[in-house]
C-alpha cells in the first residue's frame, strides 16, 4: 500500500533494471521517495558496470545532482554464482566479491559525506542466507554476502554517531531473472525451496523490497547493525 513516509527521501538503488532492485525502486516512489536507479542495462538513470573503478563515484555525483542531495542507499546489484572448489579459478572468484561486494563498499564510501550531511541517513545492502550459512558450490557467492554482512556491521558502527542506520536484508529464495534458470532448469531445487520455506512458496520480489522500505523508514530509526531474515521462515527450519 502506498504511503508517503519516505518522502524528502532521495535514494540510489542499484541492480535496479531487474527482480529485487526494481521492486525496491517502484516501492520507495510509492512511499514518496525520488529514487536514482542504476544497472549495467536497462530503463533506468545511469547505466554503467559498477565495477569500474569510478563508476560509483560517478553514480553519486549524478544522483546528487539529479536529487539535490542523497540520504539513502540500497546497492541491490549483484550476481549469482554457482562453482565447485575443484577448478574454481581466481578470475570467477575475484568477479564475484568484485560485484557482490567490492561495488557496496564503494558506493556507501563515495557516499558517506552526503550521508553525513543529511543527518538521518540508511543504507540496506542486500545479503543472503548465505552471509550466514555456506552451501556446496558456494565458496564464492557465500564469502561475498558473509563480508557484506560483515561490512554492514562496521559502518553501522562507525556511521551510527551520524545519524545513519545501517542493515542487511537477507533474503530467502526468491523468484526473480537472477533465479529463474535455476528454477526451471531444476524443478527439484524450486520445490526444495518451496518446501523449506515455513510459509511453503517463494519469496517474490515485493516481499523484500517492503521490508527495505521499512528499513529505510522513520519506524525502524533504532534499527542499526542488524542482518535481518526474509526468507518466509526457511532457515528455521531444519
Ligand atoms: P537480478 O534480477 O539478476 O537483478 C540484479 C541486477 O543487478 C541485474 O539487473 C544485473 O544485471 C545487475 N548487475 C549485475 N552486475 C552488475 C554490475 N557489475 N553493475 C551494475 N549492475 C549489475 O537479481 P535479484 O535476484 O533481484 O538479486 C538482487 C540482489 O539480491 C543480489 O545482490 C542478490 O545476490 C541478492 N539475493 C537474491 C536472492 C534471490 O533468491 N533472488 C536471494 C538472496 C539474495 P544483469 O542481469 O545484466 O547481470
Amino acid at each position: 500500500m502506498a504511503s508517503d513516509r519516505l518522502a524528502g527521501r532521495r535514494a540510489v538503488v542499484t541492480g535496479a533494471a531487474s527482480g529485487i532492485g526494481a521492486a525496491t525502486a517502484a516501492r520507495l516512489r510509492a512511499d514518496g521517495a525520488q529514487v536514482f536507479t542504476a544497472d549495467v542495462q536497462g530503463e533506468v538513470d545511469f547505466v554503467a558496470d559498477l565495477t569500474a573503478p569510478d563508476a560509483n563515484a560517478r553514480l553519486v555525483d549524478a544522483a546528487v545532482n539529479a536529487m539535490g542531495g542523497l540520504d539513502t542507499l540500497v546497492p541491490c546489484a549483484g550476481i549469482s554464482a554457482f562453482h565447485p572448489l575443484e577448478g574454481h579459478d581466481d578470475a570467477y572468484f575475484l568477479r564475484v566479491i568484485e560485484v557482490n561486494l567490492v561495488t557496496v563498499f564503494r558506493l556507501i564510501r563515495d557516499a558517506v559525506p552526503h550521508l553525513k550531511a543529511a543527518g538521518n541517513g540508511r543504507i540496506v545492502t542486500i545479503g543472503s542466507t548465505t552471509s550466514s550459512f555456506g552451501d556446496e558450490g558456494l565458496c564464492a557467492y557465500s564469502a561475498s554476502k558473509h563480508a557484506v554482512l560483515g561490512l554492514t556491521k562496521s559502518v553501522a558502527a562507525e556511521l551510527g554517531p551520524f545519524g545513519v542506520t545501517v542493515n542487511c536484508v537477507q533474503p530467502g529464495a526468491i523468484a526473480t531473472p537472477m533465479t529463474a534458470p535455476a528454477f526451471s532448469d531444476m524443478p527439484e531445487f524450486r520445490t526444495f525451496w518451496e518446501n523449506k520455506a515455513a510459509l511453503r512458496r517463494l519469496g517474490q520480489p515485493a516481499d523484500i523490497a517492503d521490508v527495505i522500505a521499512f528499513l529505510c523508514s522513520d519506524d525502524a530509526r533504532f534499527m542499526s547493525g542488524h542482518g535481518v531474515w526474509v526468507d518466509g521462515g526457511a532457515m528455521v527450519r531444519h
